[in-house]
């Protein structure tokens, strides 16, 4: 028989794409969030809406006879929803429960392994202030400086989870994301990441016009495609290693030359205004060498190639959306 594993955070765009990728290799898989996969990522076996931050509920879809967990649920969203410091009590309070009574669950119905996203965010800002040398090996993480509220609980989630793999057995693998990007992400209304933002705005934007970008656009990101993640989530979670490892891609780019990228995708004549907004570190870029030498394997894909995926997808999705709106006569 097939091994049975629970998602949750199914209904968010990592999440959804895992579903997908467990069924696939030919799991059962339940998926648990707080609202159903709103992009059609749906291929679940079983669907429980509900809210992990209440233990009951925790309790009740986690069962005996589950052999993985994927822990991705978080309060999280991109940088306008992270680094302004209006949704700090939130993020914390709300990760960290669900963090808690996942573990709990676990640990009460003798799950086999979990696996928990932790982020990039955790690495300190004193090691990212150079854009074209960000230091993120794993083991910089200590003495840890976070420059956001979602980092800090995302390192203290990880010590978590480690403590429970050492004081109960449960078998732990973590993962620190480096901005995971694809098709069937949230695009709009505030939580949307960069990358989806930049094919947003440039898939608005008329030819000719001008989009916004955030900070001088010198700041330096790496970003990874959806599928090379789940690549490196599944290896990693058959492996013999705990982590935390690096999951991101090593093809640093400055902001700026993202929002080209995007622009010469849409093939529109745009240009650049640099504005005012929350930017997080100045550098960031994933550090490959543990995953390399733990897992034997690390994501090749050229940026472009997955930007190209991701631009055809959320431009379908503005046309849709502008065919709703009624015009106001
Ligand atoms: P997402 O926001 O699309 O998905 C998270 C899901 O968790 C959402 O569907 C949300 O409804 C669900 N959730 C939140 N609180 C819940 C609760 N109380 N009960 C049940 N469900 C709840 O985010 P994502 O991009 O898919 O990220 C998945 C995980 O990976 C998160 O833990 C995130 O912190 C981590 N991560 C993501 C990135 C990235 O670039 N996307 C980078 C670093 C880390």
């Amino acid at each position: 028989m097939g091994k049975k594993a629970i998602v949750m955070g199914a209904g968010g765009f990592i999440g959804g794409h895992l579903v997908n990728r467990l069924k696939k290799e030919g799991y059962w898989v339940r998926g648990v969030d707080l609202k159903r996969n709103e992009f059609g990522n749906d291929s679940a076996d079983d669907f429980v809406v509900g809210d992990l931050r209440d233990p009951r509920f925790c309790d009740f879809v986690v069962e005996q006879g589950i052999d993985e967990v994927y822990q991705l649920a978080a309060d999280m969203g991109g940088a306008g929803y992270i680094f302004t410091g209006e949704h700090d009590a939130d993020v914390m309070r709300n990760s960290v429960l669900c963090n808690v009574n996942t573990l709990e669950a676990c640990k009460n119905n003798r799950v086999d392994k979990i696996f928990y996203s932790s982020s990039a965010c955790i690495y300190p800002l004193y090691n990212q202030l150079d854009p074209d040398n960000p230091k993120c090996a794993e083991d910089s993480a200590y003495p840890a400086a976070p420059d956001s509220e979602y980092g800090w609980e995302k390192l203290f989630s990880e010590r978590l989870y480690l403590s429970y793999q050492r004081n109960y057995g449960i078998k732990v693998r973590i993962a620190r994301f480096h901005n995971i990007f694809g098709p069937q992400g949230t695009w709009t209304g505030g939580k949307e990441k960069a990358p989806a933002a930049m094919c947003r705005k440039v898939a608005e934007a008329r030819d000719g016009s001008q989009i916004e970008v955030w900070g001088d656009g010198l700041q330096t990101r790496s970003f990874l495609y959806i599928s090379e993640c789940l690549e490196a989530v599944r290896k990693l979670v058959e492996s013999d290693f705990s982590g935390p490892v690096n999951i991101g891609s090593e093809e640093m780019i400055a902001i700026n030359d993202f929002a080209k990228m995007a622009i010469e995708i849409s093939g529109k004549k745009l240009t650049i205004k640099n504005i005012q907004g929350p930017t997080g570190v100045r550098g960031r870029n994933s550090d490959n060498h543990l995953l390399r030498e733990k897992i034997g394997w690390a994501p090749t894909q050229p940026l472009k190639k997955g930007m190209i995926e991701t631009y055809q997808w959320i431009s379908s999705q503005v046309s849709e959306a502008s065919k709703k709106t009624v015009p106001v006569s």
